[in-house]
């Protein structure tokens, strides 16, 4: 069994106090979660967010890494600065990333490996645009991701992918039930392949994608499903919540 992860990722959004004021909002409405709750939150509010998650069930998140040790590198935040501050997770190559900051499929691989000698759980985001699914290149575009994001893991058992088809990212509009199953099925089986013996049938693949309060039991109800990567409704406790009490 695969125990399902929703994880919000908050983006540039919530100063560090308001982002206190979250998850102590957060809090109460997810007390009796089943699932693992993640919250990414900007590097700077972590010191914040960690007092205020304090006895809860939420998890520390990150939304970026860097893949050097240390060194000189302006601007960028290591592995061992977010452990030492109780990050437990990391989201690596999310598309606005990739669309806005340079980051390659050769970068999130770096990224990824790092994090795991860290100990943290990366959460890689995958998938593909519009013209690519229209274009019929969607498992083009997700092989060539797995190929190159993910050489040199030896037990996928410690990561998360998140399958966003950045078509449906802050858009409003979602893949259905039926699309995300089917890709996720896709992807779990194309990983099996070609990592075959590294435990990659215990490795937990998200849906990520304007997913809400109100389409996530349909989405959570698939097979291949293991969460949600959440972007716009994480700002709200009670939809965040909604969709982490999934299963009630
Ligand atoms: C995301 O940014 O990972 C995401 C899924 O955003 P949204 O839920 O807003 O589409």
């Amino acid at each position: 069994m695969r125990k399902p992860i929703i994880a919000g990722n908050w983006k540039m959004n919530n100063t560090a106090s308001e982002g206190a004021e979250l998850v102590k909002a957060l809090k109460p409405l997810v007390k009796e979660a089943k699932c693992e709750v993640v919250v990414c939150v900007p590097a700077i509010d972590i010191p914040a967010v960690k007092k205020a998650i304090h006895g809860s069930k939420i998890r520390l998140g990150a939304q970026n890494v860097h893949f050097a040790e240390k060194g000189a590198y302006t601007g960028e935040i290591s592995a061992n600065m977010l452990k030492e501050y109780g990050v437990q997770y990391v989201i690596i190559g999310h598309s606005e990333r990739r669309a806005y900051f340079g980051e390659t499929d050769e970068t999130v691989n770096k990224r990824t490996l790092a994090a795991l000698a860290a100990g943290l759980t990366p959460i890689v985001c995958i998938g593909e645009s519009l013209e690519e699914r229209e274009g019929g290149l969607t498992e083009k575009v997700l092989d060539n991701q797995i190929a190159l994001d993910f050489q040199g893991i030896e037990d996928f058992s410690k990561i998360v992918i998140a399958y966003e088809p950045i078509w449906a990212i802050g858009t409003g509009r979602t893949a259905t039930d039926e699309q995300a199953n089917e890709t996720i099925g896709y992807i779990r089986k194309r990983m099996k392949k070609v990592y075959a013996g590294k435990n990659v049938g215990k490795m937990r693949i998200q849906y990520g994608g304007s997913m809400n309060a109100k389409n996530c039991k349909g989405l959570m109800a698939q097979p291949e499903i293991d969460g949600g990567l959440i972007g716009g409704a994480s700002l709200k406790p009670a939809d965040f919540a909604a969709i982490v009490n999934f299963d009630k």
